[in-house]
């Protein structure tokens, strides 16, 4: 009896137009909204199917790192979706209008911004407390003093203080208030962490029981709702995985470091782009070589050591 599970306990999949979208202003002519692009042509394409969790498991990265500009955020929707976010019913009168009808499905750009500025706090939050960045929890983490009668006396707030657009904050209401220790940032940054990333999974996320016709298997998994919630899965991953994530210092897309893991150990995504870097340094080396640099120079502006270089450019060993 097959009781594996074939995959992670995670279902999720997300339709993408073909079309793609497109900013509008709604029908007060001040917000904007992103909704979607006429099909073009003829005959209706129908949408795309993408599995980010399975396929990208780093997208939550890039979405934090995204500028909150209306150019970049229709590149990112174009590529992976809309979030999924829903309109506030106080809002639908203020939905773009379309042959005089409001449009059924429409963003509003204040929400992505919203929902960037969390991602990118909470990336930076998750950063500072893998690294045990004292000078960025001391910059960052703020906390106040409030009156007896809730969970605690003292809430914490990460801000950062160059950035006041947006925070996360743990308030002596809500009950993780309870875990807070006065003057340790620490805890305080995980606290705050645990927080943000519980409000996002239990707006975006459900848990269910699910019958996988391939395996014949009944189990239960989490899903997420939208788009957003599949990113905030992925950075409760991230955090599960007690790994953090750096940069291939080849492609510079983002790579998940397991626990244990020695940061200086991968500096690569994969063997090709390792294969790569070395093709690339030896090359450098033999430019500098004809420009009349010594071996010793070109081994420490290529990051490589004498021997190594002397043996790229094929000259004798030394003694
Ligand atoms: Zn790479």
């Amino acid at each position: 009896v097959a009781d594996q599970r074939s995959s992670e306990p995670f279902r999720f999949f997300w339709p993408v137009p073909r079309a793609g979208y497109r900013w509008v202003p709604g029908s007060d002519g001040q917000l904007r909204w992103l909704v979607k692009s006429p099909p073009a042509g003829p005959s209706r394409l129908p949408n795309r199917v993408t599995w980010p969790l399975r396929d990208k498991p780093d997208l939550f990265q890039t979405f934090a790192e995204l500028e909150t500009g209306e150019e970049e955020i229709l590149a990112f929707a174009n590529q992976h979706g809309r979030l999924g976010l829903a309109v506030a019913s106080e809002l639908h009168s203020a939905l773009p209008l379309l042959g005089g009808r409001p449009v059924a499905v429409a963003e509003l750009r204040r929400d992505w911004d919203r929902a960037i500025r969390r991602m990118r706090l909470a990336c930076e939050l998750s950063a500072a407390i893998a690294g045990n960045d004292r000078a960025v929890l001391r910059h960052c983490i703020h906390e106040e003093s409030w009156g007896p009668g809730h969970f605690s006396d003292h809430a914490v707030r990460f801000e950062v203080p160059e950035r006041p657009d947006a925070w996360l904050r743990v308030t002596p209401r809500d009950p993780e208030a309870q875990l807070l220790r006065r003057g340790d940032l620490r805890r305080a940054a995980q606290v705050l962490l645990q927080h943000a990333t519980n409000e996002a999974l239990e707006l975006h996320t459900s848990a269910m029981v699910l019958l996988d016709e391939e395996t014949e298997r009944q189990g239960i998994y989490v899903n997420p709702k939208n788009l957003l919630g599949a990113l905030w899965v992925q950075f409760a991953q991230s955090i599960d995985s007690g790994g953090s994530s750096k940069r291939c210092a080849e492609c510079g897309n983002w790579m998940r470091l397991a626990p244990g893991t020695n940061r200086s150990d991968r500096d690569f995504c994969s063997d090709r782009c390792r294969v790569n870097a070395y093709r690339k340094r030896k090359k450098a080396a033999a430019e500098l070589h004809r420009k009349g640099m010594a071996p010793g120079v070109i081994a420490k502006k290529v990051g490589s050591d004498l021997k190594t270089v002397r043996g790229w450019l094929g000259l004798r060993k030394l003694g």
